[in-house]
């Protein structure tokens, strides 16, 4: 709890008139609260002593009705700031946690999954807003009413007080027990909830996969097996709340009984204490267990919000693992690209994915790199994207270690075609622009049609302003491709990687594809990953990779004449491509 307002201290300074505000009129509207015990008192006892008047009746009738006023003015105000403060705060949480997501690199994403950041983004980050504003102002209200209405009760008899509020500690008795483990129970369902969230997403969007193994069953009964365990941990910690809340009521009833007895006592034998006041006093004793009761209530939601607001500011203060220093320079133009004894390791392995790459790109160069699946393309040529820590060894860009650059300017100069297409559930046109940038140079319609993908617009009903994806039109994977490499032509970076994304086109595509590669890239450098050694023929050079190391280096000439695995892979696509035909 501290340490959440501690961290929202930016939101408080920004906000504080509102927070004074809302404080002023808490004050004013529990206040105004205690005003009606109090002249129906006067007039209780006005009555017994038979001295009411019309007059003083309508006096005291005036009075509770402009203490009403006053009780309602206040709450729509408080109210209304409290709500707004919420959706500032909801806002500003959000796009913190997106912002910082943003920041990341790729080991975090190893770390945290989508189902759980958006768990993390939207319900825990709603709980802590809600907590910091409307169960924050709760808490002050209850901490008013009860300071107010304990000064009423003292002020009427101090003594009746103390007895009649004896009982009440045993409230804290019972937070004190169960408030622990009730923290410790909704971590666990918080936990559960968000691990369940990942196989939800995992099954919704692999769910042709699952069909296709006809697999729904074990799949069902996972998913089932996950949703009774969340199930379970909660109807415990339910459960303790169920033992929670009674304990409260019981405690006011006892309270309020002792009130009564000795308030009659006091009265029956004269000792300075009238009906009125007995009335009085058993009104405000109401409102001082009622808040008693709501602080149970708010301790619970407290207890469940310091969870949330761990795992909010886990993401919104995780630092990224590459952090630019601060004499780091833009990169604005790539030229040469060299690995020297490069080895890397993702973070959770202990061992070398890649190992002593040796390479040099130069302008205007095309690279292959070709190898078995597992062999380590892709990981190579993440590399350069700047995604990871570089383990050991160098990697330069224009003959200068890396570190030197700001990463953000680094993947500015590099167009990436990941091997999983990415495409968004939006428009043709709108996926496209997200190539868009100051480096581009060419139209939409050229792009287009470099990439081959003119074709298939035809075929689109709305053309450009088709919806593909999971909510529109399905694609297939060479279509999926074709638009990649269109929005990655318009990016015009300097470096263009194309990660096995040709696999999906038929060969005169890939011929197509090659074609304007050289038309549109000339100068440029290139970095081809295939397992199609076609369309790393013509590369300048063309490296083999094996186990992470490189094994083969050279010419589609010179490989062919090494006769080793180029050799014998590209003899054996040939005849696959002739049995083919
Ligand atoms: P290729 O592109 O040649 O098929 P990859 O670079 O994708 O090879 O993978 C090389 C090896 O690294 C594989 O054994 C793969 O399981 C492993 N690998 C790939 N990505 C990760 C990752 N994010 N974390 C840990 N290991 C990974």
């Amino acid at each position: 709890m501290p340490a959440m307002f501690k961290y929202l201290g930016w939101f408080i300074k920004k906000e504080w008139p509102k927070y004074i505000l809302i404080i002023l009129f808490t004050i004013l509207f529990t206040y105004a609260l205690t005003v009606p015990p109090k002249y129906i008192g006067l007039a209780v006892d006005a009555v017994t002593t038979n001295v009411l008047t019309k007059s003083k009746a309508l006096e005291y009738f005036g009075i509770i009705l402009l203490s009403a006023l006053v009780i309602y003015l206040s709450a729509i105000l408080k109210n209304f700031l409290i709500g707004k403060l919420f959706h500032r705060l909801y806002y500003e949480i959000r796009n913190r946690f997106l912002r910082n997501v943003f920041r990341q690199d790729g080991d975090f994403f190893e770390e945290f999954h989508s189902g759980d950041l958006i768990s993390r983004a939207t319900g825990d980050s709603n709980t802590v807003s809600r907590v910091a504003t409307y169960v924050f102002f709760h808490l002050l209200d209850t901490i008013a009413s009860l300071v107010i209405t304990f000064t009423m009760l003292v002020g009427l008899n101090f003594q009746l007080t103390i007895y009649s509020i004896l009982p009440l500690p045993l409230i804290f008795i019972v937070v004190v027990i169960l408030r622990p483990k009730i923290m410790r129970n909704w971590r666990q369902v918080r936990k559960e909830v968000s691990h369940l969230n990942n196989l939800v997403m995992e099954s919704v969007s692999h769910v042709k996969l699952i069909r296709g193994f006809v697999k729904e069953e074990e799949d069902e009964e996972k998913l089932g097996e996950n949703a009774e365990r969340v199930y379970k941990t909660e109807r415990k910690a339910v459960y303790m709340q169920a033992v929670f809340q009674p304990t409260f009521r019981m405690v006011t009833v006892i309270s309020q009984g002792i009130a009564l007895a000795y308030g009659a006592y006091l009265i029956m034998h004269q000792l300075n204490f009238t009906v009125g006041s007995l009335v009085t006093f058993n009104l405000y004793l109401a409102m001082f267990s009622q808040p008693l009761f709501r602080l149970g209530n708010q301790i619970t939601v407290l207890a469940q919000s310091t969870i949330s607001f761990e795992r909010v500011a886990e993401i919104i203060r995780h630092q990224p693992t590459i952090i630019d220093n601060v004499n780091a320079t833009e990169l604005t133009e790539i030229e040469k690209i060299e690995f020297q004894k490069l080895s890397f390791k993702y973070p959770k392995d202990n061992f070398y994915t890649i190992q002593d790459i040796n390479l040099k790109i130069n302008k205007g160069e095309t690279l292959g790199i070709v190898g078995k699946t597992g062999s380590g393309k892709t990981t190579l040529v993440r590399q350069l994207l700047r995604q990871y820590p570089i383990t050991k060894g160098k990697l330069k860009f224009n003959g200068k270690n890396v570190p030197v650059y700001k990463k953000e300017s680094i993947r500015k100069n590099i167009a990436y075609v990941p091997q999983e297409h990415q495409l968004f559930s939006r428009t043709v046109l709108e996926n496209l622009n997200l190539g868009i940038g100051e480096n581009t140079k060419l139209s939409l319609d050229e792009a287009v049609e470099y990439a081959d993908f003119k074709k298939d617009l035809e075929f689109l009903t709305d053309g450009l302003n088709t919806i593909v994806g999971e909510s529109g039109v399905t694609l297939s994977g060479g279509q999926k491709q074709r638009l990649s490499i269109a929005r990655a032509f318009l990016k015009g970076a300097d470096v263009l990687i194309l990660d096995d994304s040709l696999s999906a086109v038929d060969g005169i595509t890939e011929l197509n594809i090659l074609e304007s590669l050289l038309k549109l890239r000339e100068g440029k450098i290139n970095v081809i990953v295939s397992h199609r050694l076609s369309v790393v023929e013509n590369a300048d050079k063309i490296i083999v990779l094996d186990q992470g190391r490189i094994v083969e280096e050279g010419t589609h000439q010179e490989l062919m004449a090494n006769r080793k695995w180029y050799y014998e892979q590209y003899l054996a696509q040939q005849m696959e491509v002739e049995d083919e035909k």
